[in-house]
């Protein structure tokens, strides 16, 4: 099973380790970034520190060589005033060549003062500018410290302020004056002013918080910028200055003592001076262009970050979320496969192609198969060929989308038999194909067959006769009342006929009972065989009568299919010895009732039921076997000129006696019936209002009504009048006696012999129509009905029974 089962491998992990890949590899780049960016930045602040260093270290020099240089310039004028000043040569020259020589190669250069010379007192004896003589600087450090080591060469002063008003700052440089045996006579000094160390310094930028300075090897300052406030103090104890002395020059970071801040430190002693040049800038400002850079390659790792961090919770949650479906959809199949395996339903998936990918084990039950059987099949190899249009259109549907379609079908059991199963067919998201779900509903569909079966003969035999397979009394009262309806809704005609076997109480008395019943069922096909319309409805009204309803049939149509039923169960010929006057087989009497436009309205449906069965009474009441409707009546036969004198005749042959019914004329009607070959004949006698038959054969009627004989016709001419077919002729058609059954009719007049008034007719008939008489028969007509006239006058001229009786 498990080679056709869906899909169940555990996703879940495979997900999560890719996932934590993705992770990794996220947090890898990021974190790539970030060390090359901190490696990029640690690169750039060792350059940013060289180049700082470098600076300084070059401005220190340059600085050094410069104040080195000016003050080497300076020396060799304080020694030449030495040199000059020690010529044994030089008192003997005048005072003015004598200044000349002595400050000739004085250094002219910026900021350098006066050069004046001081006995071994300290006073000034001599000076390149006149001013200063006289005066005692035995107080100055550049006096007391040559005077107490003369042999000390050149010696720098700590800064001060010249004596005179508005002096400047400056320093002084000394060298000591010996005699020849060495002994100390003096001084030269001369002073070089702060301004030209301070415009040195101040030519160099470096930076709102650098600093530059020139220290004597004591810690004093001689010169500092930008915080010149600070010329003259000692620097001594502080740390700073302890490293300058450490080497000759060098560069280190170090905090400065005055105001905290962090420099960097480069310096140099200048020259063989006792003095250091140094440079301090601050690292704030060296790496001040590095912090930005610093900052902004920061702001971009910590959106960097920050954005790797998003992606990677969102992706974490996307995952956990993942997991979880993958975890839920592992747990749901399994689920739904433990369904699958156990449902009575057979549960299929078919691929797109309609090859069926999997198949429960309830198809053992169900179809007979294994699943491995059906697995790679198209389900149309075992379903019924005339369903599979049904199962098509069931796969389309679920193609479109539709959820909710489902089918009833047939499906062949491995053994050949039906299995009916209620089919429903779902589409898998993704184009994956469909499931399809069948359940066995063959037992039901079985009950369902049975029950509709049942239900069909239910209705049946609520609806029908059970004798003659026709509607019931119920049913036809139900079709009646709608027929009804519609015909008043729609205006339209509607005809009902009333049959009655004739004498069906004398059939039952002669064939039996069950011959009465075999009859009625005969009576039953015959009628149903007429019907021709599907709305009509023929249905047993009871005992032996049957009814039929004729929507949209008008009383002529009506008529016709009356006359059709009568001939059909006449045609049947089912012998009936009860039955002579009809010729001795079963016929029918019919009743036809019309309501519609043309004929005048019923006023409701029992009324219509009434006027057939009234039609039908009279239609018995003339002779049964025939029809008789509601019709508009026939014409009317003119009444003859002579009908006064005609009827004066009558009445004497009456008065005679000559007219009543006779064995006589029962022959002779019985003669002309053989001789003409028809069934029936009679003499007629034309009273006022009815034709009365007094000699009859074939025929029991004994009288109708004059409107009604065809002999009223007859009276009018002196020729025998023939009818070959009475419903074609206009004169006859509406005639009751053709509705009656009478098709052909032929009638020679009876005349009078005394006054030539035709009295009546002798007359033939029959059922079907025939062909018009030829002369002969005219003739043999013509003949017979003198004869009756004869035996009529020999009747009156012979005495009357009474007399006879009286006479006897
Ligand atoms: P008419 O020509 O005037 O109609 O005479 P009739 O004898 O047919 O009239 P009647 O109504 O007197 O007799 C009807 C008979 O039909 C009475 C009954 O015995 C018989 N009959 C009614 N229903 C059935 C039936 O279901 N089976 C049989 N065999 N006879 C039936
Ligand atoms: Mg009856
Ligand atoms: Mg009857």
């Amino acid at each position: 099973m498990t080679a056709i089962a869906p899909s169940t491998r555990p996703r879940t992990p495979r997900f999560a380790a890719s996932s934590r890949f993705w992770i990794a590899t996220v947090v890898l780049v990021v974190g790539g970034f970030c060390a090359a960016s901190a490696l990029m930045l640690a690169d750039l602040h060792r350059d940013t520190w060289d180049q700082a260093v470098t600076g300084e270290r070059n401005l220190v020099a340059a600085l050094a060589q410069n104040i080195d240089r000016n003050i080497e310039l300076y020396d060799l004028s304080l020694r030449a005033v030495a040199d000059g000043l020690s010529e044994p040569d030089l008192a003997t020259l005048s005072p003015r060549v004598q200044d000349l020589m002595l400050y000739d190669r004085s250094a002219t250069g910026r900021g350098l003062g006066s050069l004046l010379v001081l006995d071994r007192d300290g006073k000034v004896v001599r000076g390149s500018a006149p001013g200063f003589i006289g005066a005692d600087l035995s107080d100055r450090d550049a006096f007391q410290a040559q005077k107490a080591n003369p042999s000390r060469g050149l010696y720098i002063s700590r800064p001060f302020r010249r004596r005179v008003t508005g002096g400047d700052e400056v320093i002084a440089f000394s060298r000591s004056l010996r005699a020849a045996d060495g002994s100390f006579v003096g001084v030269v000094v001369g002073t070089i002013g702060l301004s030209y160390f301070h415009e040195l310094f101040a030519r160099e930028d470096l930076g709102r918080r650098g600093n530059i300075n020139l220290f004597l090897l004591d810690g004093t300052c001689v010169m500092r910028l930008p915080a010149a406030s600070d010329i003259g103090r000692s620097f001594a104890g502080s740390a700073n200055f302890q490293r300058f002395l450490t080497a000759p020059s060098g560069t280190f970071s170090g905090t400065a003592s005055t105001d905290g801040l962090q420099r960097i430190y480069s310096f140099a002693r200048v020259g063989s001076l006792p003095m250091i040049v140094d440079v301090a800038m601050a690292e704030d400002d060296v790496f001040a262009a590095w912090r930005e850079k610093t900052a902004i390659v920061g702001v971009a790792l910590a959106a960097l970050c920050f954005l790797a961090l998003g992606l990677g919770s969102k992706l974490t949650r996307q995952l956990e979320r993942t997991a979880r479906t993958e975890r839920r959809l592992s747990e749901s199949e399994a689920e739904y496969r433990l369904l699958a395996e156990n449902a009575q339903d057979v549960i299929m998936r078919l691929d797109p192609s309609l090859r069926r990918s999997y198949v429960s084990p309830a198809c053992r039950s169900v179809l007979g198969y294994e699943p491995e059987e059906l697995v790679g099949r198209s389900p149309q190899e075992i379903i019924h060929t005339d369903d599979w249009p049904t199962v098509a259109a069931l796969i389309l549907s679920a193609r479109e989308g539709r959820s909710d379609v489902e089918a009833v079908y047939r499906l062949r059991h491995r053994t050949g038999r039906i299995v009916w199963v209620e089919g429903r067919y779902g589409l898998l998201p993704g184009d994956r194909g469909f499931i399809a779900v069948l359940r066995d509903i063959t037992l039901r569909k079985h009950a369902e067959e049975r029950a509709a079966a049942l239900n069909a003969e239910l209705a049946h035999l609520a609806n029908n006769d059970a004798l003659t397979g026709l509607a019931n009394r119920r049913r036809f009262d139900e079709i009646l009342e709608a027929e009804w309806r519609r015909a008043e809704r729609d205006d339209g005609p509607i005809s009902l006929l009333l049959l009655d076997v004739d004498r069906f109480k004398l059939f039952n008395d002669r064939y039996g009972h069950q011959g009465g019943d075999g009859c009625l069922r005969a009576v039953a096909d015959a009628v149903r065989g007429v019907i021709s319309r599907p709305g009509d409805l023929t249905a047993r009204y009871g005992g032996e009568e049957f009814a039929m309803v004729l929507p949209g049939t008008d009383a002529k149509g009506a008529a016709v299919v009356a006359e059709r039923v009568r001939r059909a169960v006449e045609a049947l010929a089912l012998p009936h010895d009860g039955n002579p006057f009809c010729g001795g087989v079963v016929t029918v009497s019919i009743g036809c009732a019309t309501s519609g436009p043309a004929t005048g309205r019923q006023p409701d449906r029992d009324a219509l039921v009434a006027a057939a069965d009234t039609c039908l009474y009279e239609a018995k009441r003339t002779g049964r076997n025939r029809v008789t409707a509601s019709l508009p009546d026939a014409p009317l036969a003119p009444v003859p000129a002579d009908e006064a004198e005609r009827l004066a005749a009558l009445a004497a042959y009456e008065g005679s006696g000559a007219l009543a019914p006779s064995e006589s004329l029962d022959r002779i009607a019985r003669v002309a019936a053989h001789l003409l070959d028809v069934p029936v004949a009679f003499v007629s006698l034309i009273g006022r209002d009815t034709a009365t038959l007094v000699g009859r054969h074939g025929t029991e009627i004994d009288a109708v009504p004059r409107r009604d004989a065809f002999c009223a016709h007859t009276i009018l001419g002196d020729a025998p009048l023939v009818v070959p077919d009475t419903a074609a002729d206009p004169r006859f058609a509406a005639n009751a006696l053709t509705r009656g059954g009478v098709a052909f009719y032929a009638g020679a007049p009876l005349v009078d012999p005394n006054g030539g008034a035709r009295l009546g007719a002798l007359c033939i008939a029959d059922t079907a129509p025939r062909a018009p008489l030829d002369d002969r028969g005219r003739d043999l007509l013509a003949a017979l009905a003198r004869l009756v006239m004869e035996e009529l006058e020999s009747r009156s001229a012979a005495p009357r029974p009474d007399d006879r009786a009286r006479a006897a």
